[in-house]
Protein backbone atom coordinates (compact mmCIF):
# COMPACT_ATOMS: atom_id res chain seq x y z
CA UNK A 1 0.00 0.00 0.00
CA UNK A 2 1.54 3.47 -0.96
CA UNK A 3 1.00 7.04 -1.61
CA UNK A 4 -0.18 7.46 -5.15
CA UNK A 5 1.96 8.84 -7.55
CA UNK A 6 -0.57 10.88 -9.63
CA UNK A 7 -1.58 12.90 -6.23
CA UNK A 8 -0.50 16.79 -5.91
CA UNK A 9 -1.02 18.16 -2.65
CA UNK A 10 -1.11 22.05 -2.07
CA UNK A 11 -1.12 23.48 1.84
CA UNK A 12 -3.84 26.30 2.02
CA UNK A 13 -1.36 28.16 4.41
CA UNK A 14 -0.95 31.00 2.30
CA UNK A 15 -3.85 30.63 0.55
CA UNK A 16 -6.70 30.74 3.09
CA UNK A 17 -5.06 30.46 6.32
CA UNK A 18 -5.92 27.07 7.46
CA UNK A 19 -3.53 24.06 8.33
CA UNK A 20 -5.50 21.97 5.83
CA UNK A 21 -4.54 20.61 2.71
CA UNK A 22 -5.35 20.40 -0.56
CA UNK A 23 -5.37 16.70 -2.58
CA UNK A 24 -6.44 15.93 -6.12
CA UNK A 25 -5.51 13.00 -7.82
CA UNK A 26 -4.88 13.47 -11.65
CA UNK A 27 -5.65 9.54 -12.14
CA UNK A 28 -9.01 9.85 -10.94
CA UNK A 29 -9.83 13.23 -10.49
CA UNK A 30 -10.44 12.97 -6.76
CA UNK A 31 -10.22 16.46 -4.91
CA UNK A 32 -10.07 16.65 -0.87
CA UNK A 33 -9.97 19.35 1.88
CA UNK A 34 -7.78 17.04 4.05
CA UNK A 35 -6.34 17.64 7.78
CA UNK A 36 -2.69 18.07 8.13
CA UNK A 37 -2.42 14.60 10.44
CA UNK A 38 -4.11 12.94 7.06
CA UNK A 39 -1.28 14.70 4.43
CA UNK A 40 1.41 13.29 6.73
CA UNK A 41 -0.23 9.98 7.34
CA UNK A 42 0.22 9.65 3.41
CA UNK A 43 3.63 10.52 3.58
CA UNK A 44 3.83 7.46 6.06
CA UNK A 45 2.48 4.88 3.19
CA UNK A 46 6.05 4.68 1.50
CA UNK A 47 7.01 1.76 0.08
CA UNK A 48 8.99 1.07 3.28
CA UNK A 49 5.91 0.62 5.33
CA UNK A 50 6.36 -3.17 6.62
CA UNK A 51 3.04 -4.74 7.53
CA UNK A 52 4.16 -4.25 11.12
CA UNK A 53 4.41 -0.87 10.59
CA UNK A 54 0.90 -0.90 9.63
CA UNK A 55 -0.55 -2.45 12.13
CA UNK A 56 0.08 0.65 14.63
CA UNK A 57 -2.01 2.71 12.28
CA UNK A 58 -5.06 3.61 14.80
CA UNK A 59 -8.73 2.74 13.63
CA UNK A 60 -9.08 6.54 12.69
CA UNK A 61 -6.03 6.53 10.25
CA UNK A 62 -7.35 2.68 8.83
CA UNK A 63 -10.56 4.87 8.12
CA UNK A 64 -8.81 7.44 6.50
CA UNK A 65 -6.50 5.15 4.59
CA UNK A 66 -9.69 3.38 3.23
CA UNK A 67 -11.53 7.16 1.97
CA UNK A 68 -8.06 7.51 0.78
CA UNK A 69 -7.88 4.26 -1.22
CA UNK A 70 -11.73 5.13 -2.69
CA UNK A 71 -10.25 7.89 -4.27
CA UNK A 72 -7.32 6.72 -5.66
CA UNK A 73 -4.59 8.66 -3.41
CA UNK A 74 -3.68 5.22 -1.71
CA UNK A 75 -2.84 2.43 -4.54
CA UNK A 76 -1.51 -1.20 -3.33
CA UNK A 77 1.64 -0.82 -5.31
CA UNK A 78 3.38 1.23 -7.79
CA UNK A 79 4.04 -1.77 -10.33
CA UNK A 80 0.25 -2.22 -10.53
CA UNK A 81 -0.79 1.50 -10.83
CA UNK A 82 1.86 2.42 -13.85
CA UNK A 83 -0.33 -1.15 -15.30
CA UNK A 84 -3.10 0.98 -14.90
CA UNK A 85 -1.76 3.73 -16.22
CA UNK A 86 -0.53 2.04 -19.56
CA UNK A 87 -4.37 0.55 -19.45
CA UNK A 88 -6.07 4.18 -19.03
CA UNK A 89 -3.84 5.17 -22.78
CA UNK A 90 -4.35 2.23 -23.99
CA UNK A 91 -8.41 3.10 -23.54
CA UNK A 92 -8.43 6.46 -24.29
CA UNK A 93 -6.54 5.35 -27.59
CA UNK A 94 -8.93 2.71 -28.72
CA UNK A 95 -12.22 3.87 -27.18
CA UNK A 96 -14.61 4.01 -29.86
CA UNK A 97 -16.92 5.80 -28.09
CA UNK A 98 -16.69 8.72 -29.86
CA UNK A 99 -15.67 9.54 -33.04
CA UNK A 100 -14.23 13.22 -33.35
CA UNK A 101 -13.47 14.63 -37.19
CA UNK A 102 -12.17 18.40 -37.98
CA UNK A 103 -12.61 19.42 -41.44
CA UNK A 104 -10.99 21.87 -42.80
CA UNK A 105 -13.20 23.35 -45.51
CA UNK A 106 -10.69 25.50 -47.07
CA UNK A 107 -7.49 27.28 -46.13
CA UNK A 108 -8.38 30.23 -47.61
CA UNK A 109 -8.51 33.11 -45.36
CA UNK A 110 -10.10 37.04 -45.33
CA UNK A 111 -7.38 37.91 -42.29
CA UNK A 112 -3.81 38.86 -42.19
CA UNK A 113 -3.15 37.93 -38.60
CA UNK A 114 0.07 39.08 -37.60
CA UNK A 115 1.41 35.88 -36.32
CA UNK A 116 0.68 33.98 -39.56
CA UNK A 117 3.03 36.59 -41.63
CA UNK A 118 4.84 34.28 -42.95
CA UNK A 119 2.20 32.14 -45.00
CA UNK A 120 -0.48 33.59 -46.81
CA UNK A 121 -0.58 37.05 -47.20
CA UNK A 122 -0.28 38.42 -50.51
CA UNK A 123 -1.07 36.15 -53.29
CA UNK A 124 -1.65 32.77 -51.23
CA UNK A 125 -5.05 32.72 -50.85
CA UNK A 126 -5.27 32.14 -55.12
CA UNK A 127 -3.50 28.79 -54.55
CA UNK A 128 -4.94 27.74 -51.36
CA UNK A 129 -6.69 24.67 -51.56
CA UNK A 130 -10.65 24.90 -50.99
CA UNK A 131 -12.93 21.94 -50.51
CA UNK A 132 -15.03 21.05 -53.39
CA UNK A 133 -18.63 19.39 -52.79
CA UNK A 134 -17.33 16.71 -54.58
CA UNK A 135 -14.20 15.90 -52.11
CA UNK A 136 -16.74 16.88 -49.26
CA UNK A 137 -19.38 13.86 -50.38
CA UNK A 138 -16.36 11.60 -50.46
CA UNK A 139 -15.22 13.15 -47.01
CA UNK A 140 -18.93 12.61 -45.42
CA UNK A 141 -18.80 8.82 -46.78
CA UNK A 142 -15.63 8.19 -44.99
CA UNK A 143 -17.39 9.68 -41.92
CA UNK A 144 -20.00 7.14 -42.70
CA UNK A 145 -18.02 4.68 -42.57
CA UNK A 146 -16.05 5.29 -39.70
CA UNK A 147 -19.32 5.80 -38.25
CA UNK A 148 -19.91 2.20 -39.20
CA UNK A 149 -16.94 0.70 -38.28
CA UNK A 150 -16.48 2.19 -34.47
CA UNK A 151 -20.80 1.89 -34.03
CA UNK A 152 -19.70 5.08 -32.11
CA UNK A 153 -22.12 6.45 -30.08
CA UNK A 154 -21.48 10.11 -30.55
CA UNK A 155 -19.78 12.33 -33.17
CA UNK A 156 -18.48 15.43 -33.04
CA UNK A 157 -18.01 17.46 -36.31
CA UNK A 158 -15.60 20.56 -36.05
CA UNK A 159 -15.53 22.91 -38.96
CA UNK A 160 -12.26 24.39 -39.11
CA UNK A 161 -9.48 26.54 -41.73
CA UNK A 162 -8.24 28.70 -43.34
CA UNK A 163 -10.97 30.50 -42.04
CA UNK A 164 -14.17 27.74 -42.68
CA UNK A 165 -17.25 30.20 -43.17
CA UNK A 166 -15.46 31.15 -47.18
CA UNK A 167 -16.89 27.73 -47.87
CA UNK A 168 -20.50 27.47 -46.33
CA UNK A 169 -21.83 25.58 -49.48
CA UNK A 170 -19.21 22.70 -47.67
CA UNK A 171 -19.89 23.47 -44.49
CA UNK A 172 -24.06 23.37 -44.89
CA UNK A 173 -23.55 19.97 -47.22
CA UNK A 174 -21.11 18.25 -44.54
CA UNK A 175 -23.54 19.26 -41.55
CA UNK A 176 -26.83 18.17 -43.16
CA UNK A 177 -25.29 15.26 -44.86
CA UNK A 178 -23.90 13.89 -41.86
CA UNK A 179 -26.54 15.07 -39.45
CA UNK A 180 -28.51 12.46 -41.35
CA UNK A 181 -26.50 9.76 -41.33
CA UNK A 182 -26.26 10.01 -37.65
CA UNK A 183 -29.89 9.73 -37.07
CA UNK A 184 -29.93 7.15 -38.94
CA UNK A 185 -27.68 5.08 -36.91
CA UNK A 186 -28.89 6.34 -33.79
CA UNK A 187 -26.21 8.19 -32.79
CA UNK A 188 -25.41 11.93 -31.74
CA UNK A 189 -23.68 14.72 -32.89
CA UNK A 190 -22.65 17.81 -32.37
CA UNK A 191 -20.95 20.57 -34.25
CA UNK A 192 -18.50 22.77 -33.48
CA UNK A 193 -17.22 25.78 -35.44
CA UNK A 194 -14.09 27.75 -34.80
CA UNK A 195 -13.97 30.99 -37.04
CA UNK A 196 -12.49 34.59 -37.24
CA UNK A 197 -16.30 35.92 -36.72
CA UNK A 198 -16.55 38.13 -39.54
CA UNK A 199 -18.82 36.33 -41.86
CA UNK A 200 -20.74 34.80 -38.70
CA UNK A 201 -24.15 35.54 -39.22
CA UNK A 202 -27.62 34.48 -37.90
CA UNK A 203 -28.65 32.48 -40.83
CA UNK A 204 -25.49 30.43 -40.74
CA UNK A 205 -26.01 29.51 -37.17
CA UNK A 206 -29.53 28.91 -37.84
CA UNK A 207 -28.42 26.80 -40.37
CA UNK A 208 -26.32 24.45 -38.72
CA UNK A 209 -28.39 24.30 -35.53
CA UNK A 210 -31.13 21.67 -36.74
CA UNK A 211 -27.70 19.70 -37.43
CA UNK A 212 -26.69 19.61 -33.62
CA UNK A 213 -24.44 23.02 -33.48
CA UNK A 214 -22.91 22.96 -30.43
CA UNK A 215 -20.72 25.87 -30.01
CA UNK A 216 -18.64 28.32 -32.17
CA UNK A 217 -15.24 29.07 -31.13
CA UNK A 218 -14.42 33.17 -32.13
CA UNK A 219 -10.77 34.79 -31.70
CA UNK A 220 -10.08 37.89 -30.17
CA UNK A 221 -6.71 38.92 -29.72
CA UNK A 222 -6.73 41.39 -27.68
CA UNK A 223 -8.51 44.38 -26.57
CA UNK A 224 -10.01 46.49 -29.67
CA UNK A 225 -6.62 48.03 -30.88
CA UNK A 226 -4.58 45.31 -30.01
CA UNK A 227 -6.90 43.14 -31.40
CA UNK A 228 -6.99 45.63 -34.83
CA UNK A 229 -2.92 45.20 -35.00
CA UNK A 230 -3.05 41.19 -34.55
CA UNK A 231 -5.76 40.15 -37.03
CA UNK A 232 -6.52 42.82 -39.95
CA UNK A 233 -8.17 42.03 -42.64
CA UNK A 234 -5.80 41.85 -45.77
CA UNK A 235 -6.21 45.46 -46.48
CA UNK A 236 -5.34 45.97 -43.40
CA UNK A 237 -8.16 47.47 -41.41
CA UNK A 238 -9.52 46.41 -37.90
CA UNK A 239 -12.14 43.54 -37.51
CA UNK A 240 -13.02 44.02 -34.00
CA UNK A 241 -16.10 46.46 -34.19
CA UNK A 242 -17.35 44.11 -37.00
CA UNK A 243 -17.13 40.80 -34.76
CA UNK A 244 -18.50 42.49 -31.91
CA UNK A 245 -21.82 43.08 -33.50
CA UNK A 246 -21.74 39.29 -35.24
CA UNK A 247 -21.35 38.23 -31.85
CA UNK A 248 -24.35 40.28 -30.53
CA UNK A 249 -26.30 39.29 -33.46
CA UNK A 250 -25.93 35.45 -32.73
CA UNK A 251 -26.01 35.62 -28.86
CA UNK A 252 -28.81 33.20 -27.28
CA UNK A 253 -28.90 30.80 -30.76
CA UNK A 254 -25.97 28.67 -29.92
CA UNK A 255 -22.91 27.96 -27.30
CA UNK A 256 -20.41 30.72 -27.94
CA UNK A 257 -16.70 30.61 -26.69
CA UNK A 258 -14.14 33.12 -26.70
CA UNK A 259 -10.43 32.11 -27.69
CA UNK A 260 -7.56 34.68 -27.82
CA UNK A 261 -3.86 34.57 -28.62
CA UNK A 262 -1.57 36.31 -27.06
CA UNK A 263 2.41 37.27 -26.86
CA UNK A 264 4.34 39.77 -24.33
CA UNK A 265 2.82 42.47 -26.88
CA UNK A 266 -0.51 41.98 -26.35
CA UNK A 267 -1.04 40.19 -23.22
CA UNK A 268 -1.35 43.48 -20.98
CA UNK A 269 -4.15 44.26 -22.61
CA UNK A 270 -6.61 41.40 -22.36
CA UNK A 271 -7.78 42.55 -18.89
CA UNK A 272 -9.36 45.32 -20.73
CA UNK A 273 -10.83 42.87 -23.24
CA UNK A 274 -12.19 41.11 -20.69
CA UNK A 275 -13.58 44.22 -18.97
CA UNK A 276 -15.23 45.00 -22.08
CA UNK A 277 -16.55 41.74 -22.65
CA UNK A 278 -18.03 41.84 -18.79
CA UNK A 279 -19.31 44.81 -19.74
CA UNK A 280 -21.55 43.56 -23.00
CA UNK A 281 -25.16 42.67 -23.08
CA UNK A 282 -24.40 39.06 -24.61
CA UNK A 283 -21.38 38.52 -21.68
CA UNK A 284 -24.13 35.78 -20.44
CA UNK A 285 -24.33 33.85 -23.24
CA UNK A 286 -20.12 33.57 -23.88
CA UNK A 287 -19.94 29.55 -22.45
CA UNK A 288 -16.04 29.72 -22.26
CA UNK A 289 -13.35 32.31 -22.53
CA UNK A 290 -10.05 31.34 -22.66
CA UNK A 291 -6.72 32.59 -23.97
CA UNK A 292 -3.62 30.77 -24.90
CA UNK A 293 0.06 32.34 -26.23
CA UNK A 294 1.27 31.92 -29.56
CA UNK A 295 4.86 31.37 -30.26
CA UNK A 296 6.96 31.46 -33.32
CA UNK A 297 10.30 30.43 -33.81
CA UNK A 298 11.11 33.99 -34.95
CA UNK A 299 15.01 34.09 -35.32
CA UNK A 300 14.98 30.68 -37.35
CA UNK A 301 12.01 31.21 -39.55
CA UNK A 302 11.84 34.83 -40.19
CA UNK A 303 15.30 36.20 -40.23
CA UNK A 304 14.16 38.98 -42.19
CA UNK A 305 11.74 41.20 -43.66
CA UNK A 306 9.27 42.88 -41.73
CA UNK A 307 7.90 40.04 -39.51
CA UNK A 308 11.05 40.42 -37.93
CA UNK A 309 11.22 43.88 -37.33
CA UNK A 310 8.08 43.60 -36.23
CA UNK A 311 8.45 40.45 -33.75
CA UNK A 312 11.98 41.22 -33.02
CA UNK A 313 13.88 38.39 -31.17
CA UNK A 314 11.14 37.16 -29.13
CA UNK A 315 10.23 33.40 -29.07
CA UNK A 316 6.94 32.12 -30.42
CA UNK A 317 5.35 29.11 -31.38
CA UNK A 318 6.98 27.71 -33.80
CA UNK A 319 4.42 27.19 -36.98
CA UNK A 320 5.28 23.50 -38.21
CA UNK A 321 6.72 24.53 -41.41
CA UNK A 322 5.59 22.98 -44.73
CA UNK A 323 6.32 22.54 -48.38
CA UNK A 324 6.47 26.26 -50.29
CA UNK A 325 7.40 28.21 -47.01
CA UNK A 326 3.92 28.20 -46.27
CA UNK A 327 2.86 27.94 -42.38
CA UNK A 328 0.73 24.47 -41.86
CA UNK A 329 -0.01 25.07 -45.47
CA UNK A 330 -2.71 27.81 -44.86
CA UNK A 331 -4.25 25.88 -41.27
CA UNK A 332 -5.69 28.64 -39.13
CA UNK A 333 -2.94 29.18 -35.95
CA UNK A 334 -6.10 30.61 -34.11
CA UNK A 335 -6.31 27.10 -33.07
CA UNK A 336 -4.11 25.02 -35.03
CA UNK A 337 -2.14 23.01 -31.91
CA UNK A 338 -4.43 25.39 -29.24
CA UNK A 339 -8.17 26.01 -28.78
CA UNK A 340 -11.69 25.12 -29.66
CA UNK A 341 -15.38 24.17 -28.17
CA UNK A 342 -14.70 20.89 -27.58
CA UNK A 343 -13.74 20.32 -31.10
CA UNK A 344 -10.11 20.90 -31.94
CA UNK A 345 -7.34 21.04 -29.41
CA UNK A 346 -7.79 23.46 -26.70
CA UNK A 347 -4.31 22.10 -24.73
CA UNK A 348 -1.21 23.40 -26.04
CA UNK A 349 1.45 25.97 -25.50
CA UNK A 350 0.95 27.18 -22.65
CA UNK A 351 3.53 30.14 -20.81
CA UNK A 352 2.58 29.46 -16.81
CA UNK A 353 2.85 33.08 -15.53
CA UNK A 354 0.54 34.12 -18.24
CA UNK A 355 -1.88 31.64 -18.67
CA UNK A 356 -2.32 31.48 -14.49
CA UNK A 357 -2.43 35.80 -14.74
CA UNK A 358 -5.26 35.42 -17.47
CA UNK A 359 -7.23 32.64 -15.62
CA UNK A 360 -7.24 34.76 -12.47
CA UNK A 361 -8.14 37.79 -14.61
CA UNK A 362 -10.85 35.77 -16.50
CA UNK A 363 -12.33 34.31 -13.50
CA UNK A 364 -12.60 36.96 -11.63
CA UNK A 365 -15.35 38.92 -14.29
CA UNK A 366 -17.39 36.05 -13.90
CA UNK A 367 -16.56 34.03 -17.45
CA UNK A 368 -16.13 30.24 -17.32
CA UNK A 369 -12.26 29.32 -18.25
CA UNK A 370 -10.00 26.56 -18.32
CA UNK A 371 -8.70 25.52 -15.18
CA UNK A 372 -5.17 24.76 -16.44
CA UNK A 373 -5.10 21.30 -14.90
CA UNK A 374 -7.39 19.34 -17.38
CA UNK A 375 -5.62 19.19 -20.15
CA UNK A 376 -5.79 16.00 -22.09
CA UNK A 377 -5.34 13.58 -22.86
CA UNK A 378 -5.32 15.12 -26.38
CA UNK A 379 -7.13 14.09 -29.24
CA UNK A 380 -3.89 13.08 -31.18
CA UNK A 381 -3.86 9.93 -28.35
CA UNK A 382 -7.23 8.85 -29.81
CA UNK A 383 -7.56 6.48 -32.49
CA UNK A 384 -10.71 8.05 -33.63
CA UNK A 385 -9.93 11.41 -33.87
CA UNK A 386 -9.07 12.62 -37.43
CA UNK A 387 -8.75 15.86 -38.96
CA UNK A 388 -8.86 16.09 -42.57
CA UNK A 389 -7.44 18.45 -45.42
CA UNK A 390 -9.71 19.92 -48.23
CA UNK A 391 -8.26 17.65 -50.23
CA UNK A 392 -8.70 15.26 -48.44
CA UNK A 393 -5.50 14.09 -46.28
CA UNK A 394 -5.96 12.57 -43.18
CA UNK A 395 -4.36 13.79 -40.08
CA UNK A 396 -3.30 12.64 -36.60
CA UNK A 397 -4.35 16.36 -34.81
CA UNK A 398 -5.17 19.95 -36.52
CA UNK A 399 -1.37 21.04 -35.58
CA UNK A 400 -0.22 18.48 -38.53
CA UNK A 401 -2.60 19.80 -41.57
CA UNK A 402 -0.80 20.86 -44.13
CA UNK A 403 2.64 19.18 -43.64
CA UNK A 404 1.99 16.48 -46.04
CA UNK A 405 4.80 14.31 -44.89
CA UNK A 406 2.42 13.99 -41.31
CA UNK A 407 -0.61 12.53 -43.26
CA UNK A 408 -1.25 9.08 -42.04
CA UNK A 409 -3.74 8.26 -44.75
CA UNK A 410 -6.62 9.45 -47.57
CA UNK A 411 -9.96 9.63 -47.90
CA UNK A 412 -10.08 7.69 -51.09
CA UNK A 413 -7.59 4.69 -49.21
CA UNK A 414 -4.57 5.85 -50.90
CA UNK A 415 -1.36 5.26 -48.65
CA UNK A 416 2.32 5.16 -49.88
CA UNK A 417 5.50 4.64 -47.72
CA UNK A 418 5.20 8.34 -45.93
CA UNK A 419 1.89 8.22 -45.00
CA UNK A 420 2.09 4.60 -43.56
CA UNK A 421 5.42 5.23 -41.84
CA UNK A 422 3.35 8.57 -39.99
CA UNK A 423 0.31 5.95 -39.45
CA UNK A 424 2.99 4.06 -37.72
CA UNK A 425 4.85 6.53 -35.86
CA UNK A 426 1.28 8.15 -34.48
CA UNK A 427 -0.01 4.99 -33.40
CA UNK A 428 3.17 4.33 -31.21
CA UNK A 429 3.36 7.47 -29.93
CA UNK A 430 4.21 7.73 -26.28
CA UNK A 431 6.12 10.35 -25.40
CA UNK A 432 4.91 10.67 -21.88
CA UNK A 433 6.54 7.60 -20.99
CA UNK A 434 9.90 9.63 -20.82
CA UNK A 435 7.78 11.66 -17.93
CA UNK A 436 8.91 8.89 -15.45
CA UNK A 437 6.91 9.54 -12.07
CA UNK A 438 5.16 13.31 -12.88
CA UNK A 439 2.17 13.35 -11.32
CA UNK A 440 0.62 15.19 -14.06
CA UNK A 441 0.44 12.32 -16.67
CA UNK A 442 -2.93 11.12 -17.07
CA UNK A 443 -3.98 15.37 -17.43
CA UNK A 444 -0.88 16.12 -19.52
CA UNK A 445 0.53 12.67 -21.67
CA UNK A 446 3.91 14.73 -22.05
CA UNK A 447 2.34 17.45 -23.70
CA UNK A 448 1.78 18.84 -26.99
CA UNK A 449 3.28 16.51 -29.92
CA UNK A 450 3.30 19.07 -32.25
CA UNK A 451 5.16 21.48 -30.54
CA UNK A 452 7.57 18.60 -29.48
CA UNK A 453 7.45 18.01 -33.30
CA UNK A 454 8.54 21.37 -33.86
CA UNK A 455 10.19 23.31 -31.26
CA UNK A 456 12.25 19.87 -29.80
CA UNK A 457 12.48 18.14 -33.29
CA UNK A 458 11.32 15.13 -32.09
CA UNK A 459 7.59 13.83 -31.26
CA UNK A 460 8.41 11.25 -29.07
CA UNK A 461 10.06 13.74 -26.28
CA UNK A 462 8.30 15.51 -23.65
CA UNK A 463 7.15 18.92 -24.56
CA UNK A 464 6.63 20.10 -20.94
CA UNK A 465 4.89 22.88 -18.84
CA UNK A 466 4.67 21.44 -15.49
CA UNK A 467 4.71 24.43 -14.05
CA UNK A 468 1.35 25.95 -16.02
CA UNK A 469 0.32 22.51 -13.78
CA UNK A 470 1.28 23.26 -11.03
CA UNK A 471 -0.21 26.75 -11.34
CA UNK A 472 -3.38 25.45 -12.10
CA UNK A 473 -3.64 22.80 -9.11
CA UNK A 474 -2.92 25.97 -6.72
CA UNK A 475 -5.46 27.97 -8.74
CA UNK A 476 -8.19 25.05 -8.21
CA UNK A 477 -6.78 24.88 -4.45
CA UNK A 478 -7.74 28.64 -3.92
CA UNK A 479 -11.23 27.91 -5.09
CA UNK A 480 -11.63 24.74 -3.17
CA UNK A 481 -10.95 26.56 0.16
CA UNK A 482 -12.90 29.81 -1.10
CA UNK A 483 -16.47 27.61 -1.48
CA UNK A 484 -15.03 25.53 2.21
CA UNK A 485 -15.42 29.52 3.66
CA UNK A 486 -18.64 30.19 2.10
CA UNK A 487 -20.24 26.47 3.22
CA UNK A 488 -19.73 27.18 6.88
S1 LIG B 1 -0.71 17.39 -30.31
FE1 LIG B 1 -0.84 19.55 -29.73
S2 LIG B 1 -1.92 20.46 -31.47
FE2 LIG B 1 -2.26 18.28 -31.61
S3 LIG B 1 -4.23 17.90 -30.53
FE3 LIG B 1 -2.53 17.59 -29.08
S4 LIG B 1 -2.28 19.52 -28.00
FE4 LIG B 1 -3.44 19.91 -29.90
S1 LIG C 1 5.40 16.82 -20.10
FE1 LIG C 1 6.02 17.58 -18.10
S2 LIG C 1 4.10 18.04 -17.01
FE2 LIG C 1 3.61 16.75 -18.78
S3 LIG C 1 3.57 14.67 -17.96
FE3 LIG C 1 5.63 15.07 -18.79
S4 LIG C 1 6.86 15.78 -17.08
FE4 LIG C 1 4.71 15.96 -16.50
Amino acid sequence: MQSSMFNVRVPLRDLAGSEDVFLMNTFTDAQLVVGPEVASLLDRLSESLAPQGRRALTPDERAAIETLSEHGFVVPDRTSERQRLEDFFHDVRHSEEQLRVTVLTTLQCNFACDYCIQGDHGDYNRTATKMSLESASRVAGWIESRLDETRASSFVLTLFGGEPLLNLPVAYYLAERLWAAAQARGVSMQINVITNGLLLTPEVVDRLAPCGLNGIKITLDGDRDTHNRMRPLRGGQGTFDKIISNIRRIAGRCRISIGGNFDESSVHSYPALLDFLAEQDFAPHLSRVAFKPVVRDVISRVSEGPAATAAGKTRFIGLTPVGEGKPLGGTCMTSAGAGATGGACDTCHFAADQMSFLRDETKKRGFNTSDGVHMGPCEIHRKHAHTIGPDGDIYACPGFTGDKKMATGHIDGSTDAFRSMAAQRFEQLAAWKECRDCAFIPVCAGGCTVASHSELGDMNVPSCHKRSFEAGVVSMARDAAASLVLAS
